[in-house]
């Protein structure tokens, strides 16, 4: 029983007064955006009456609501249940609120509102320092918890909407626009983690660097635009042949690189061949023609020497595409040093 509220009456009463306004209430908040109202909010206090009346008015307010007797109890239901804020009494059998609190802000995307007497032994600044996002005296106030509640579910939206704006933001900033493959300030990126790790536990590490063959001669007779279908779809069928822990990168105007972690020589031409050919297989028809134009390439394949520069690592490859230039085109060409 809580040493704050034995006010289950007074709650009972705000309630009753809430009710007489719900209709207003609820169509006021017709206008109130979805993800304020889709919010899940979990009630924690021992009292069973306070639970109940807390419980009626956050599911009147239009929100969907679960309680919980004890801290434990509530920490059992935010493992299984998608919970946006947590309203908890300070004072608890066991646990109390502001353990809950701290342990909730360590352990879940979840906001906190904590409960809290005007004379007690905890504060307003204790319950802020652990991580509570804002708190109501007892008795509570219903309107006032509603205020509370909903001003801590915008900024949780807004934070939300932040996080998302950013990790979009990462994501553009390694994607290359046309192909949606990473990019090549990406692939410097990676290859240093690559060659890092493979400098550490001394494993294989391989890279491919793939040329379109005439592909100048291709634009100036299609057309641009077809060049640019050309170089998605050589992005889709580049990584179809890859595996999960492969990564694929544009790496300039019609060139392309693979990295190939835990990958030998030997096994990296292989993957090299898998892609040439299936590349040559498929079938383009650029507007105004009837029948299927081939698209071939020519890749450079090299596996990673004991402590050599990341420069000379993709020079190698480089110049191992150009031995497949001229060798002919359509091929691939492996150059290693005697040391890898
Ligand atoms: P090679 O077989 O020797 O590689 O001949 P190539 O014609 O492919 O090589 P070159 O370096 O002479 O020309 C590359 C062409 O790639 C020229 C350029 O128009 C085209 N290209 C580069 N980036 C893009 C792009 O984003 N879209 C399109 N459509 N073409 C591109
Ligand atoms: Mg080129
Ligand atoms: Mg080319």
């Amino acid at each position: 029983m809580s040493r704050y509220i034995p006010l289950s009456e007074e709650i009972c009463f705000s309630i009753r007064l809430f009710s007489r306004v719900s209709t207003d209430k609820a169509n006021a908040m017709a206008d109130e955006p979805r993800t304020l109202l889709d919010a899940h909010i979990l009630i924690v206090d021992d009292d069973a009456a306070i639970r109940d009346s807390m419980q009626e008015f956050v599911q009147m307010s239009g929100f969907s609501s679960a309680s919980a007797a004890c801290a434990e109890d509530a920490l059992e239901m935010l493992q299984t249940e998608p919970v946006d804020v947590v309203i908890t009494d300070i004072m608890l059998p066991g646990m109390d609120g502001l353990e809950l609190t701290d342990r909730i802000r360590k352990n879940f995307e979840v906001d906190v509102i904590v409960m809290t007497g005007y004379s007690g032994d905890y504060s307003y600044e204790e319950a802020i320092s652990k991580g509570a996002s804002d708190f109501v005296f007892k008795p509570v106030r219903f309107e006032e918890l509603l205020l509370r509640l909903r001003r801590v579910l915008k900024e949780r939206r807004l934070t939300q909407e932040r996080i998302q704006m950013l990790e979009k933001l990462k994501r553009l900033s390694i994607t290359d626009g046309l192909t949606k493959l990473y990019n090549s300030r990406y692939f410097y990126n990676q290859l240093k983690i690559e060659i890092d790790r493979t400098t550490r536990y001394q494993r294989p590490l391989s890279l491919l660097l793939l040329d379109i063959d005439n592909f100048k001669e291709y634009n100036d007779t299609y057309g641009h635009l077809e060049g640019d279908k050309i170089l998605v779809r050589l992005g889709q069928v580049i990584k179809s042949c890859l595996r999960k822990m492969d990564s694929a990168y544009r790496y300039g105007g019609e060139e392309f690189t693979v990295i190939l972690p835990e990958t030998e020589g030997d096994e990296a031409a292989t993957v090299a061949e898998r892609i040439r050919s299936a590349v040559e297989t498929e079938h383009f028809y650029p507007q105004k023609e009837d029948d299927p134009v081939a698209i071939t390439i020519s890749i450079g394949v090299t596996e990673f020497t004991w402590q050599e520069e990341i420069a000379l690592f993709v020079q190698r490859a480089d110049k191992a595409m150009y031995q497949s230039k001229q060798a002919g085109r359509n091929r691939v060409s492996c150059l290693f040093t005697s040391k890898s």
